[in-house]
């Protein structure tokens, strides 16, 4: 199946010169969002997954049904805040000034293999503040699954050495 074929393209937005990439049409046909969620299920297949944990709020679309296929938990990390119980967190740059992310400090359990999932890959600076939280935790960060690549932000570079999966790339 082509997939690209539902990622809505948005010129401008959410800033002038940025072609913004929307893959809600892809959640939204029942087809695609499967097709897309099993192949990031096979992908996970051979790694023993023991949890998928996801940023905020596209992570959680990707992750949880692979989740649900795997028959594994979901730990959400999310913004500075949100988390009602005691957190470990993670400051990351963005293009101007930073944001923190969160997870909850009894979300992994040391040694559990973690598959990270989001949405897109970009400038990595999401997933690498992502890594960070897992492996503080002890998790063992057994691979990460986009649906889609920005190759030209060069986001891999910041995950030199973890195994990646992604659907589409522009
Ligand atoms: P990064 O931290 O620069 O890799 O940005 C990745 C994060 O920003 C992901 O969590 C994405 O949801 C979001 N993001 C950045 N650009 C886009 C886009 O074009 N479409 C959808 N999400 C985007």
């Amino acid at each position: 199946m082509d997939l690209k074929q539902y990622v809505a393209i948005v010129e401008d937005y959410p800033k002038p010169g940025i072609k913004f990439k929307d893959i809600t049409p892809l959640m939204n046909n029942g087809e695609a969002y499967k097709y897309a969620t099993d192949q990031i299920v096979a992908y996970a297949k051979d790694k023993k997954i023991d949890l998928i944990v996801g940023p905020e709020a596209r992570g959680f679309i990707i992750g949880c049904p692979v989740a649900y296929s795997l028959g594994v938990g979901f730990a959400p990390v999310r913004k500075e805040g949100k988390l009602p119980r005691e957190t470990i967190k993670v400051s990351y740059g963005l293009e101007y000034g930073s944001d923190v992310l969160t997870i909850h400090k009894d979300a992994i359990k040391p040694g559990q293999r973690v598959l990270i999932t989001d949405d897109l890959l970009a400038t990595g600076g999401t997933i690498e503040a992502t890594i960070k939280l897992v492996e503080q935790l002890g998790g063992v960060v057994a691979g990460i699954a986009f649906l889609v690549e920005l190759t030209y932000l060069e986001g891999r570079s910041k995950l030199k050495g973890y195994d990646i999966l992604t659907l589409m790339e522009y």
